[in-house]
């Protein structure tokens, strides 16, 4: 017995019946989600407080701000993104009118993690609503606060015949991939990544896949270490570096790791205090699991700065690791906490050699006075975004595509690239029913087909 079978055949239907297509049902949708973010601020803010121990100002600076802006954005530009894009014709096709329509998929699944459990459930939502879709969503069971509000007052704020929060951990998931979806959108590891395309390949699904990776920062001699390191301590210590964009490791040479260590010192200080434990601004790992795995890492290299950690809490500190070897743990899988590894090499050669032997990265960042290194860098590498002189601000900027490449995942969003990937960019022509004559030409027998000239 197929526990989701219900939840799907409802919203089947109310995709059948034509009313989601409609502009003011979409707006009607989008809307809900807005007055969802705005009334629930507080309750989102203190669900993301118990899981994580988000501050406030980071959570509206990742999730809900980010959230909001998509939502407004969507429903400004709704009516542009619908309309029917014209395109040219061939001589074939000269008196015809070819445009393409952008149509909704169906149902679509969004399965999410549990790093930025608002933004990540909540921004491909907007996308897939916007271009006329029902959705099911999966949050991240392991966000549990975050997960409760999302079950159960989110769903006040939607149509529920086009909209249905489905809960459960892997098990669950597995069970309700066996369902046929018409996209499934899925963001977490590759290892799940491959679960759930092998899950979608049975039906013909198509997926979109923002898995994560270990995401290569390259800090060249020629830089003001500390404007590095505050840049670089800042975005691998957001959400105690649980991102799947933070710069997982730096890649400089030796004179540089002597220069930037006293600056990343001195910005962990300035940021977090003498005591980060105590700092207000650092959160704590999601669970036990994952504590027991990043306090295993603190045992790579030797430990530069940081290394403290308190089971109790599940803090560990902002750490610095150097002399790791390319074998250990720490280079090997995506580090996913507050722990940075550096990695010396003797130059931009070396760095992007090292880059290109292993998968592309989500992201890339490159530091350096000198334009020219930094655009080698972008030259000779591939990942999925890339920052120069800086961290992952770009994802606030809706008009950038986000998603990764070969192991970092396929497919893309945000702003109008959300509304791209949940439709279905449907080819059409339309021709006059008159004008027979002029077709009279393309029609067998070919043989005589010159004498028709
Ligand atoms: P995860 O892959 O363990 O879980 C993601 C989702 O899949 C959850 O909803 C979970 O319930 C479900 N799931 C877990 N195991 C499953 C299984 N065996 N079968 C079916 N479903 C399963 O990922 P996570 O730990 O929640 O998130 C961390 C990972 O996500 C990191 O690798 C990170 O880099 C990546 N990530 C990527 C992005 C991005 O935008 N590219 C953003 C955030 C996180």
């Amino acid at each position: 017995m197929d526990p989701f079978a219900d939840t799907l055949r409802r919203l089947r239907e109310t995709f059948r019946s034509g009313r989601t297509r409609a502009a003011e049902f979409r707006a009607a949708q989008l809307e809900g989600l807005g007055r969802f973010l705005r009334d629930n601020k507080q309750l989102l803010q203190d669900a993301l407080a118990k899981d994580l121990r988000k501050s406030p100002l980071e959570s509206d600076m990742s999730e809900l701000i980010i959230c909001q802006n998509e939502v407004s954005l969507a429903i400004k530009n709704l009516h542009s993104w619908m309309k029917d894009e014209p395109v040219s014709t061939n001589m074939l096709t000269k008196l015809s009118s070819a445009f393409i329509r952008k149509e909704p998929f169906g149902l679509i699944l969004i399965i999410a993690p549990w790093n930025y459990p608002v933004n990540l459930t909540l921004v491909p939502l907007v996308g897939a609503l916007a271009a006329g879709n029902c959705v099911i969503l999966k949050p991240s069971e392991i966000s549990k606060s975050t997960e409760k509000v999302l079950a159960e007052v989110l769903p006040q704020y939607l149509d529920q015949s086009c909209f249905a929060v489905v809960l459960g951990g892997p098990q669950e998931t597995q069970q309700l991939l066996e369902n046929r979806f018409d996209h499934i959108f899925f963001t977490g590891t590759p290892h799940v990544g491959k679960i759930v395309m092998a899950a979608a390949t049975k039906h013909l699904t198509p997926v979109t896949l923002e898995l994560g990776g270990k995401s290569p920062c390259y800090v060249d001699d020629d830089c003001d270490p500390q404007t590095v390191a505050n840049r670089v301590v800042w975005f691998r210590y957001f959400n105690a570096g649980q991102t799947c964009v933070a710069p997982d490791y730096v890649l400089c040479s030796r004179e540089t790791q002597e220069r930037l260590l006293p600056a990343i010192q001195s910005a962990i200080t300035r940021f977090y205090g003498d005591d980060p434990k105590s700092s207000p601004n650092l959160s704590r790992i999601v669970n036990q699991k994952h504590f027991k795995r990043l306090q295993g890492l603190l045992g790579c290299g030797r430990v530069a700065i940081g290394g403290q950690s308190d089971e109790s809490e599940r803090y560990i500190a902002p750490t610095v690791l150097v002399d790791v070897q390319e074998t250990e743990p720490v280079m090997q899988e995506e580090i996913f906490g507050p722990i940075l590894p550096i990695v010396t090499v003797r130059g931009l050669d070396e760095a992007v050699d090292f880059i290109t032997r292993r998968e592309k990265p989500l992201a890339l960042y490159a530091f350096s006075n000198n334009s020219q290194v930094v655009n080698q860098m972008l030259e000779r590498t591939s990942s999925g975004s890339f920052g120069g002189n800086e961290g992952f601000v770009y994802l606030t900027v809706p008009s950038l595509p986000f998603g990764g490449v070969g192991h970092s995942g396929m497919g893309r969003y945000h702003g109008k690239f959300s509304f791209d990937t949940f439709s279905h960019h449907r080819a059409c022509l339309m021709a006059s029913p008159g004008l027979e004559k002029l077709n009279e030409v393309r029609y067998p027998p070919y043989s005589d087909w010159s004498q028709k000239f």
